[in-house]
């Protein structure tokens, strides 16, 4: 099944570990890797654990004080080199990753483009890193603040963006003069080997770039209790986030945490409804509704309701459900079949509570050899109620539920009424509406009128319990340097 990426250097079934691929675990277990789309297994990793950890922390150490010493203007031709060898193999890339992710082509083609402006885009800020010189209240004193790379990271990320959760964490770590050890999803490691492969042809230095993979627990045991990894960053479930964070507080390292979201979207009586739409259905629906900034829950003021949930049923009824590496399919299988089984549960829930059921609601029939993968069509729910699960939980598949208010104050409350606080969106024309509905969601990224606000210039992350810190942006290279104060007595 591999047989359609041309560069076969692209595929170790392997960890790389100071430069060494490591295609045997010390125990020598392994696990498979399987395309959502079929079921089908398509390659068998080695499952690594705590010794192959503590080894690529040990060599991500070892090149530390050669790679930090580099002038940037160094470490950022590194990167600009991997970021084309990147462009260059991007159909080989979209191919791997559209397997093990399942997500559409043209959706895997997006991934690449924006990781590789992440890559771009950090290369560039590494030559601007620069400190302070205070000025001192004292005449016999000067006061500097350096700026240092913080030392070993440790990053562990999901199967949702199998390439672009990676790159937001390698190439500022990287650019700040810092070495990575790196467990991507074992749902999804091929596209993360195959970036690694592509970062040793731009001669990043071997153990600047490590990767382990397999059991996920001892791995993330091993990150966050060592002393020598001085940073992590994580993305993923809320869950595993409040684990790691306690963890960390032992070695008391940094820690960077994008976790859960439950975004909203508020369509106000005075909004572009057709826009609205458009961007809701995208929203939702992106990666068969599998990522962290989805719109999951749609608050639409009563005057509009109607216009509103007709353009959204007959936008999403012009989707294609089907095998992501087909031309023309618009949505893709879920990951696995537990994420099936949720999105299965919210509807029914739904629709048990009264909901409407405007579009979809099940897995769709499908030739083979789709019929062992995990599909479900796009949905759309109308009259749903805060007493849903699809209210209360991150549904994370192509479910969009339609609530209705009636005043500003209770659309902010119904949005706010969640432990997340990640994207926000909302649709109005009016300015000071704007302003205030902006200041008053509690979420950490507000898309007003635009649903697609991701970026490598602008700061990802969120409040609450979907997380701490910031990525992508000069915020997110921040979050890998330490500042040092020096005192210079003139005596
Ligand atoms: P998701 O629901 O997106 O799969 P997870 O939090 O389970 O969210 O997975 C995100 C990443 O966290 C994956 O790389 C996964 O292997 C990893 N992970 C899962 N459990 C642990 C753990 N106990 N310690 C460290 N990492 C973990």
């Amino acid at each position: 099944v591999l047989s359609r990426v041309k560069d076969h250097g692209l595929l170790h079934t392997a960890g790389l570990i100071g430069g060494k691929w490591a295609d045997v675990a010390s125990d020598k277990s392994t696990f498979e890797v399987r395309n959502p789309a079929t079921g089908a297994v398509i390659a068998t990793m080695p499952r690594m654990r705590a010794d192959e950890t503590r080894a690529a922390i040990a060599a991500a150490h070892a090149v530390l004080p050669q790679w930090r010493a580099r002038p940037a203007r160094e470490r950022a031709a590194v990167l600009r080199k991997w970021h084309d060898l990147i462009q260059e193999h991007k159909a080989d890339i979209a191919a791997i990753m559209t397997l093990e992710c399942g997500k559409p082509t043209a959706e895997a083609l997006g991934e690449i483009a924006s990781g590789a402006a992440s890559v771009d885009w950090f290369a560039g800020e590494a030559v601007r890193v620069c400190g302070d010189v205070l000025e001192p209240p004292m005449r016999d004193r000067r006061m500097l603040v350096l700026k240092q790379p913080v030392g070993v990271v440790g990053a562990i990320t999901p199967w949702n963006f199998p390439m672009s959760m990676i790159t937001r964490k390698v190439a500022p770590a990287l650019a700040a003069g810092c070495t990575v050890v790196l467990k991507p999803a074992e749902l999804t490691p091929l596209t993360a080997v195959a970036l690694a492969e592509l970062a040793e042809r731009a001669e990043l230095p071997d153990g600047c770039l490590n990767i382990v993979m397999g059991d996920a627990a001892a791995i993330g045991h091993e990150l966050v209790s060592s002393d020598t990894v001085r940073k992590l960053g994580f993305t993923g479930s809320t869950a595993v986030g409040r684990l790691l964070a306690s963890g960390a507080g032992n070695t008391v390292k940094r820690i960077s945490l994008e976790l859960g979201g439950n975004a909203p979207v508020i369509v106000f009586e005075d909004a572009d409804v057709e826009l609205a739409a458009k961007g809701i259905v995208a929203s939702a629906l992106r990666n068969a509704g599998q990522t962290c900034i989805c719109a999951n829950r749609v608050f639409v003021h009563d005057k509009v309701y109607d216009k509103l949930a007709a353009a959204v049923t007959s936008l999403t009824a012009k989707l294609k459900v089907g095998d992501g590496s087909e031309t023309g399919v618009t949505i893709g299988p879920l990951i696995t079949p537990a994420a099936l089984e949720k999105v299965t549960g919210h509807v029914s829930d739904a629709v048990s509570k009264g909901g409407k059921l405007l579009f979809g609601g099940s897995k769709p029939e499908l030739p083979q050899p789709l019929a062992g993968g995990n599909f479900f069509a796009p949905t759309v729910i109308g009259e749903a109620t805060i007493d849903m699960r699809c209210f209360k939980e991150e549904t994370f598949g192509p479910l969009i539920p339609l609530f209705r208010f009636q005043s500003d104050e209770e659309a902010v409350l119904l949005a706010n009424t969640t432990e997340y606080g990640l994207a926000a969106y909302f649709y109005t024309r009016d300015l000071a509406r704007a302003w205030r509905v902006a200041e008053e969601l509690e979420f950490g990224m507000i898309g007003l009128n635009e649903v697609a606000i991701t970026s490598e210039v602008a700061p990802f992350g969120g409040v609450k319990a979907s997380g701490l810190g910031r990525e992508q942006s000069k915020y997110g290279l921040a979050e890998f340097l330490d500042i040092k104060y020096v005192c210079m007595g003139l005596g």
